[in-house]
């Protein structure tokens, strides 16, 4: 698609003729509109009836942290500090303890789990919340990345490390499934190096998504967070030896920037294109043509539009007096999965015209058979959307790179440089000099790449790991 600052500009001028989203007073603090807000709300439905399956419950923890316990688990403060807002007084006195909103819940959820946890008998302990988070952020991007955001975080204390690493990548699993199968974006799954881990853990794996800009989105990640803040907030247990022992606790998460992902992964210069399983609106009807002297135009779409909603089929039906030429444009902006055109002629002859958002093509089908061909159309949308986008990233991922200079003569090259698939000997300094000298970061080691690398990219050392590089939001 276009080059990024062009890339960026196309995004949130898209995002607000969806009426997705607005800017408020607040800096890095955006308001979703209904259509945006739905689109989540398709989006955490999926994951939360996946959760539960797992045999996880929904709980809700205070947004409201003690700054000591921060001070707890120290790598945990020293990773989140800089974008920590802090509430430092109320009722007009100044607090005794300042305190943070939280940025993630693992210290409050650790003092809990401490009270909640004795014997193995209560473990595993697995629990999710759906709430808002703060991250004070310099450079914000509405969904994507900013101050306040929604997402869930799941929490999980174990009897030991291997029931909690299964966990770890149970979650990941779901991840990884929710967001090819609704969100029609297909991500690697991966570990992530240490300079990208979460702060506090000992293990993060991640699922990684690519824009059409060719950059990368983190769209997912679950954390093996061994005994680390079972230490910090003591959270032990008595084994079935009257011993006691330390828990082992996982985390993972998914925000609201798999909307922002979701957007960049599918649209186009239209607006929205937007699978049909999260699309707030998955067929609008139209009447076209003289239709207001034709009063059975407007009868047959009220028919249609029940028929479609005893299906359980998101539908709207859009008789209002503009121009076709219009409500085209709007329902495309907006990103309404299916159209469905009803003129007198086609109305004489017993048809309608069919389109697809994404594509080109109509098509002309028999009334009798439109509910039919709809529902059929609609799950053929979501493959092909899939499709498209896996097309697109395997067109942008490259595999023959193999050393900075390549790297950087492909960047000049190219204007969507993609990913790079690469190896690396495993140094921190390696990994910062390419992200220092490209802005390609690491984004994860994965668990299933397409070939292995034998040297490094930035020192041609024998590579440890085969990683995909990337610029990221
Ligand atoms: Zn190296």
């Amino acid at each position: 698609m276009q080059q990024e600052n062009e890339f960026t500009k196309w995004y949130l001028k898209t995002i607000q003729d969806a009426e997705l989203m607005d800017y408020t007073p607040v800096r890095g603090c955006i308001t979703f509109r209904p259509d945006g807000y739905e689109i989540w709300e398709h989006i955490q439905a999926a994951m939360d009836q996946r959760f539960k399956e797992t045999g996880h419950r929904n709980a809700y923890f205070p947004m409201l942290i003690p700054e000591s316990f921060f001070q707890k688990e120290k790598d945990h403060i020293e990773g989140f500090s800089p974008e920590l807002p802090w509430v430092t007084e109320a009722a007009g006195e100044p607090l005794e303890e300042r305190l943070a909103l939280r940025p993630t819940s693992e210290t409050m959820i650790g003092h809990l789990y401490s009270k909640w946890v004795k014997s193995y008998r209560d473990l595993p302990l697995l629990l999710n919340q759906w709430a808002n988070v703060f991250r004070w952020e310099k450079k914000t991007l509405p969904f994507i990345r900013t101050s306040e955001f929604l997402w869930q975080e799941g929490h999980t204390a174990h009897e030991n490390e291997e029931e909690a690493r299964q966990e770890t990548m149970q979650m990941l699993a779901i991840y990884k499934e929710v967001v090819e199968n609704l969100l029609a974006i297909p991500v690697y799954d991966g570990t992530k190096t240490a300079s990208e881990r979460f702060a506090g853990a000992v293990d993060t794996f991640s699922i990684e998504a690519m824009m059409k800009d060719g950059k990368a989105v983190q769209a997912g990640t679950s954390h093996y967070l061994g005994t680390k803040f079972a230490e910090a907030f003591d959270i032990k247990y008595l084994n079935r030896n009257n011993e006691h022992h330390y828990v082992h606790t996982t985390s993972w998460g998914t925000s609201t920037r798999l909307i922002g992902s979701v957007i960049m992964v599918h649209g186009d210069e239209k607006g929205l294109v937007l699978p049909p399983k999260i699309a707030p609106t998955q067929v609008v009807l139209m009447p076209v043509g003289p239709f207001k002297k034709h009063p059975e135009i407007l009868e047959k779409l009220e028919e249609i539009q029940q028929a479609l909603k005893v299906k359980g089929i998101r539908v709207k039906l859009d008789d209002t007096d503009q121009t076709a030429g219009f409500k085209f444009n709007k329902w495309e902006q907006k990103g309404a999965a299916l159209r469905v055109e009803l003129g007198p002629r086609d109305y004489q002859n017993g048809q309608v015209i069919v389109k697809a958002r994404d594509e080109e093509d109509k098509q002309t089908v028999n009334l009798a058979q439109l509910i039919t061909v709809i529902e059929e159309e609609l799950e053929v949308m979501q493959a092909r959307l899939l499709t498209k986008a896996r097309g697109f990233r395997d067109a942008h991922s490259h595999i023959t790179i193999d050393s900075l200079a390549q790297l950087q003569q492909h960047i000049e090259a190219t204007p969507i440089p993609g990913w790079i698939l690469a190896g690396w000997c495993g140094s921190a300094d390696c990994e910062q000099k390419v992200k220092e000298q490209t802005k390609f970061t690491t984004r994860n080691i994965p668990f299933d790449p397409p070939v292995q690398k034998t040297t490094c990219i930035c020192c041609e050392q024998q590579a440890q790991h085969t990683v995909w590089f990337a610029r990221a939001y």
